[in-house]
């Protein structure tokens, strides 16, 4: 009977230690009774029985009966040994169990003859597996078949089975792709064991995938708009240029969004991203299959055109993005009307070299600007001309500036109800050595460009200064100050030491800013008309009615006066938007203390409109154009003298 009892414990601790699933681990560990205590309590009873029953048993008896006790005893100090053994083994087992389950990928441990001798949670839980069947023990066919039940295997067993069983007795790792149940990109790595099997460690890559792809998109893509950007595009046009077919002709479209940094400035990024999203998607709706967009920075698209018929057939492509990009955009609230200058150059060829073409288009977009914007232009061969001339331009304005080129005319202003001179504009003028006068317009860009509007507008304002203190006390200066010098926020100072160098009160200087000082940098902009403000110098609102024309730039800084842009003096006498337009600046301006001039009244029936509309000044041909120093001086004598005799 003692001897079947110590069989059924045998069984339980061999069962124990030959148990090789990880979850078993906590079976084995679970602190049995210890045996080896019975078995000594065993031996002493024996003795016992041996010293009591010595007087009656025979010599054969007792010496049985001590055997039995000797071995009794040395099976319990042996199974106490083991018992330290097995304790030890269930810790480790323990510790083995908490490592594979804690660790993040699944692991499959087979052995030499392809059956699995641990498997962890992770691995059930990857694929959603039972762990009745992906157990110690189980054949890698059947966890395979199971898998296939399960939906997260769709080949042949038997072949897969085979083939990475080969592998790893051959000492091959192998490495597999998969996918699991959700979409989850799955990597299996079979590495071969010393002593036979292998083991198998299963990742979920997903997000280490997704990141990659991700990356290797975004350099390749633009991020606000996923359009291909201007590596892909470059990519593309060498593709394109090389399937060019006979008769074909491939247009690259240069697009510049017009005025995109004013939307940008006077709306804030946010508005701006959406405009370029939303031109983005305008421009993929206008494009043909094999046709493709890309941004290449900024407010810079582009287009190729794959395979036009003919030269019409791009010109409607140009113009259906025009219709497109021109219809009302609504941004997250503002509902912006915007415009784009295109440039195109055609290859009719695979020939034609891709930097070539690409620089042929941004001469042709360069040629739209220079045409006003709002339009488009077709690569001509004169067109690098002209940007060499611009070049060109920019190295005499250059050369001007240091030995003295320039010279300052003045326009007179006068007021609409006495007809008496309150002011005069100064209006720059380069007299050029072989082309003679250059008119502002074409130079003052190239100026604010290179940054060279800086000194240019210090000459403008000291030499206008000077000129103004010889002038009777009454009598205003002009100057007009660009955007760019706003920037460099030294201007305060300078105009300071202007007006202390010439002794010119300060409040006989206007300066004349566009809303563009605005539409920038807006909270160093506004600082710098303070300061200028607490010189005690006047502030105007140039060109009103160009551009933007947000009454919230009056909101914004309290000007002294308003001058009304040219062209809504031009179409005054029509019926319609023009006289009401300058009715309502007119008493906005009332309304705010500010006074209005109006720009380039060239006749008599205008005057009178601009009179009868309440404007306080008027400037233009019809009283004067812009003339040299000394003219206005005989003007403002004369006017005195006029004045006087009056
Ligand atoms: P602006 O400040 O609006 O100056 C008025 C422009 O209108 C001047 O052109 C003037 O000659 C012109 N104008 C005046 N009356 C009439 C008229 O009755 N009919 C027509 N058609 N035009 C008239 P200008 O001198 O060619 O100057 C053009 C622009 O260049 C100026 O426009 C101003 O924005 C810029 N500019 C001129 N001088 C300077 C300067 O010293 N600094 C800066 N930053 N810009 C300047
Ligand atoms: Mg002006
Ligand atoms: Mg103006």
């Amino acid at each position: 009977m003692g001897m079947s009892r110590f069989r059924i414990n045998f069984d339980r601790l061999s069962r124990g230690a030959r148990d090789g699933h990880a979850g078993a681990a906590d079976s084995a560990a679970a602190p049995g009774m210890p045996r080896w205590p019975y078995l000594c309590g065993l031996a002493a009873a024996t003795v016992i029985l041996f010293f009591v029953g010595l007087e009656t048993w025979s010599s054969r008896e007792a010496e049985l009966l001590s055997a039995v006790a000797i071995f009794m005893l040395v099976i319990g100090l042996l199974l106490r040994r083991n018992e330290r053994f097995n304790r030890t083994l269930a810790a480790e087992r323990r510790h083995l169990h908490t490592a594979v389950n804690n660790i993040p990928q699944g692991l499959v441990v087979y052995d030499a003859s392809a059956r699995i001798v641990i498997c962890n949670q992770q691995y059930l839980d990857m694929f959603g597996l039972s762990p009745d069947v992906a157990k110690p023990g189980c054949t890698m066919q059947r966890l395979i078949a199971h898998r296939q039940e399960t939906g997260s295997f769709d080949g042949d067993v038997e072949v897969f089975c085979a083939a990475i069983i080969r592998s790893v007795s051959l000492g091959k790792a192998t490495r597999q792709l998969t996918e699991a149940p959700g979409g989850r990109a799955i990597e299996i790595v079979n590495q071969p064991l010393k002593g036979g099997g292998w083991v198998a460690t299963i990742e979920d890559i997903t997000d280490r995938t997704r990141a990659e792809q991700r990356i290797a998109h975004l350099a390749h893509y633009d991020a606000l708009t996923d359009l291909p950007n201007r590596v892909l595009f470059r990519e593309k046009l060498e593709q394109a240029l090389r399937a060019i077919r006979p008769g074909k002709r491939l247009a690259v479209l240069y697009i510049d969004i017009d005025e995109f940094k004013g939307v940008n400035d006077a709306l804030g990024h946010a508005v701006g991203d959406e405009l370029l999203k939303a031109v983005a998607e305008r421009l993929r709706l206008c494009l043909g299959e094999a046709d493709v967009a890309a941004r290449l920075g900024g407010d810079e698209f582009a287009v190729i055109q794959a395979a036009a018929e003919s030269e019409l057939e791009t010109t409607r492509l140009v113009e259906a993005i025009h219709a497109a990009i021109r219809q009302p955009i609504e941004c997250t609230g503002h509902l912006i009307t915007t415009d784009a200058s295109i440039g195109v150059a055609v290859a009719s060829d695979g020939s034609v070299n891709p930097d070539q073409l690409l620089k042929n288009a941004d001469l042709a977009l360069y040629g739209a600007k220079g045409d006003g914007r709002r339009t488009y232009r077709f690569f001509e061969p004169g067109m690098d001309a002209r940007a060499k001339a611009r070049r060109m331009l920019e190295m005499e304005l250059r050369r001007a500036i240091t030995d003295g080129g320039f010279e300052i005319n003045y326009q007179p202003i006068v007021n609409l109800r006495d007809g008496g001179i309150g002011g005069c504009e100064a209006l720059l003028r380069w007299r050029h050595p072989q082309r003679g006068m250059i008119s502002p317009a074409d130079f003052i860009p190239v100026a604010e460009e290179t940054g060279l509007i800086n000194e240019l507008g210090q000459f403008v304002l000291d030499t206008a200064c000077m000129e103004a203190a010889k002038w009777p006390g009454h009598v205003r200066i002009a100057v007009n100050v660009s955007p760019i010098q706003f920037r460099s926020q030294t201007l305060a100072l300078n105009v300071a030491g202007a007006l202390a160098a010439s002794g010119l009160a300060p409040s006989r200087l206007e300066l004349e800013i566009t809303e563009a000082v605005l539409m920038r940098d807006d909270e160093v902009a506004l600082a710098t008309l303070h300061q200028l403000r607490a010189l005690g110098v006047r502030i105007a609102l140039d060109d009103f009615g160009t551009g933007y024309s947000s009454l919230s730039y009056l909101q914004r800084f309290p000007f002294d006066k308003i001058k009304i842009d040219r062209s809504f003096i031009k179409g005054i006498a029509e019926e319609g938007a023009s006289s009401a337009i300058v009715q309502s600046v007119v008493n906005i301006a009332a309304a705010s203390n500010m006074t209005t001039t109006a720009e380039g009244v060239e006749q008599e029936w205008q005057r009178e409109m601009l009179r009868e509309l309440g404007c306080t000044e008027m400037q233009g041909f019809l009283f004067s154009p812009a003339v040299a120093a000394a003219e206005i001086r005989r003007m403002l004598r004369e006017r005195g003298r006029d004045v006087s005799a009056a």
